[in-house]
């Protein structure tokens, strides 16, 4: 029996190790791909305090190593279901389950699809999530970006140094994204928006071609490119767990400030939750309050969000 089950080793699990491990409490991490969450895919993290400039990698690598020097044991399989069983819960994962007194949710969000026929098919023939992984096979090639978001903004400035053009198309006349990040996209040679439009068809045979975008009046015109990068957002893992914690209308977690469920013992941390800043310093941070919640759980405070 574990004391806690942290569900996800992104930067809010881990950092929830590290606070349950601190106050001598038996911690098992479930993940279900790799550790690190979406800060692995960052290549420059600029806005987290005290180390300018980490990668995302070394960040999540430094972070893994810290959790499990202290005494977090972690374990990569996938969560399926929780079964809570009053005084501890049952976390049953794609090959075992395994107990615990208290479960922090911390699954972070997956990428949004554009939803086109190929789209999936085409993942690394043409078709990324992740211009910092990616952009470096798109050298002196012809890109298109999808989204209007800081993601689509920041993807779309950091290929515009590879690429020798980038198209940014989003669906709207104006971005979500930072006013800055435009202005320093407007001000690239290379750089072209195509506003009020989608992207309606990838056009492949082995790798993509071109793709066919569509402007809020109807009219398509067909853009050859090597590269399609979308980016137009995330959507919160939690899913699975719908039984025992409310979601709010766009499947975020709903909890109290500290971090509390309306089940008792089990609580939610990081992007998943539903919050107005989802950063990776929100992101630490849910982790530490989580497992502090946790803590006080396991040592007789009742903890549940009413
Ligand atoms: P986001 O802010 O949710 O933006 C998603 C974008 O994709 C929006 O512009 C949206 O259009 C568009 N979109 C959504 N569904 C679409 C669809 N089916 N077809 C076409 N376009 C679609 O997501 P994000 O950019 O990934 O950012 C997520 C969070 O991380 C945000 O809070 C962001 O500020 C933060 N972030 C921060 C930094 C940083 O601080 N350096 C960097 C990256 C991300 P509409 O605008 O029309 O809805």
């Amino acid at each position: 029996m574990y004391d806690i089950i942290i569900i996800g080793a992104g930067p809010a699990g881990l950092t929830a190790a590290i606070y349950a491990c601190r106050a001598s409490k038996k911690v098992l991490v479930l993940e279900a791909t790799t550790y690190g969450g979406q800060i692995i895919n960052t290549l420059d993290i600029d806005n987290y305090p005290v180390e300018p400039h980490i990668s995302g990698f070394d960040f999540a690598t430094k972070l893994y190593n810290q959790a499990t020097e202290m005494g977090a044991e972690v374990v990569f399989e996938k969560a399926v279901k929780i079964n809570d069983k009053g005084d501890f819960k049952e976390v049953i994962t794609d090959e075992k389950t395994y107990s615990g007194k208290a479960v922090i949710i911390a699954t972070g969000s997956i990428n949004r699809k554009l939803g086109l026929e190929n789209e999936e098919e085409l993942v690394g023939k043409g078709v990324s999530y992740c211009a910092t992984c990616d952009g470096a096979f798109y050298k002196n090639k012809t890109v298109a970006v999808v989204g209007g978001g800081n993601t689509a903004l920041e993807d779309a400035l950091y290929l515009a140094d590879l690429a020798q053009k980038v198209y940014l198309i989003h669906r709207r006349d104006e971005f979500r994204g930072e006013r800055e990040t435009v202005k320093a996209l407007e001000g690239r040679d290379n750089v072209e928006f195509a506003l009020n439009s989608n992207v309606t068809k990838i056009i492949a045979d082995k790798k993509v071609d071109a793709i066919e975008v569509t402007n809020n009046s109807g009219e398509a015109k067909t853009i050859t490119v090597d590269g399609l990068f979308v980016a137009v957002g995330r959507i919160p893992e939690n899913n699975e767990f719908k039984d025992l914690i409310k979601l709010d209308e766009s499947g975020y977690a709903l909890s109290g400030e500290d971090c509390t469920t309306d089940t008792a013992g089990i609580f939610v941390a990081g992007d998943g939750r539903a919050k107005s800043v989802r950063q990776l310093v929100t992101a630490t941070s849910d982790g530490a309050i989580a497992a502090t919640a946790a803590i006080k759980y396991l040592n007789g405070g009742y903890y549940a969000n009413h």
